[in-house]
């Protein structure tokens, strides 16, 4: 659609941010564009109709997974960066591609059988978004999606995450 095509032309491409060889991909002013947005957050809720709680990973799979809860009629939840939550009911460890990183899921939101929808801006090596399916098992919940706005296909998240219905409505 055109406002698709208006989003497309909306991403920013930074060099070396955060480190010297890597180029970013910035959706900030794709989510500051009105009909950009929509387009962007109607692609990402058509990802798994099914689903009846979105979650959205800290910081810009909350702008996204919130918009995209309120589309599908669904709650949302915030999976957090480590020591931002006053009550914590699961935690999880992973591998990025330099370093550490934790995700902590609040507790009180993802219940036993419930089917959740994981949102974020971008999927890289997939490590965040395997991270997040992670923590909504352990609560007994069911990931039913992955949803994302930017796959960046020579990483290989998709691949890692082999199994999940993952949705990307760009892929570069
Ligand atoms: P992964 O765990 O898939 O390697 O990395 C994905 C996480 O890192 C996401 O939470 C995403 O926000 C962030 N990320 C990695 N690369 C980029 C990028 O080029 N642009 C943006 N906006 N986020 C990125």
């Amino acid at each position: 659609s055109g406002d698709l095509e208006r989003a497309w032309r909306l991403m920013r491409e930074v060099p070396d941010f955060p480190e010297p060889g890597v180029l970013f991909r910035d959706i900030s002013p794709v989510l500051a564009d009105a009909e950009a947005f929509r387009a962007v957050v109607y692609g990402l809720a058509r990802t798994a109709p099914d689903a009846d709680l979105v979650l959205g990973i800290e910081a810009r799979g909350f702008l996204l997974g919130a918009a995209v809860a309120y589309a599908c009629g669904t709650g949302i939840v915030g999976v957090r960066k480590p020591g931002k939550l006053p009550a914590v009911a699961h935690r999880v460890d992973y591998d990025l591609e330099y370093g550490q990183a934790t995700l902590e899921l609040p507790e009180g939101t993802v219940a036993p059988g419930q089917r959740v929808l994981v949102v974020d801006d971008v999927l890289a090596t997939g490590g965040t978004v395997a991270a997040s399916s992670e923590l909504v098992r352990q609560a007994g919940g069911e990931v039913v999606g992955a949803a994302v706005a930017v796959e960046l296909a020579a990483l290989g998240g998709r691949e890692r995450l082999a199994g999940l219905n993952v949705h990307a409505v760009f892929t570069v």
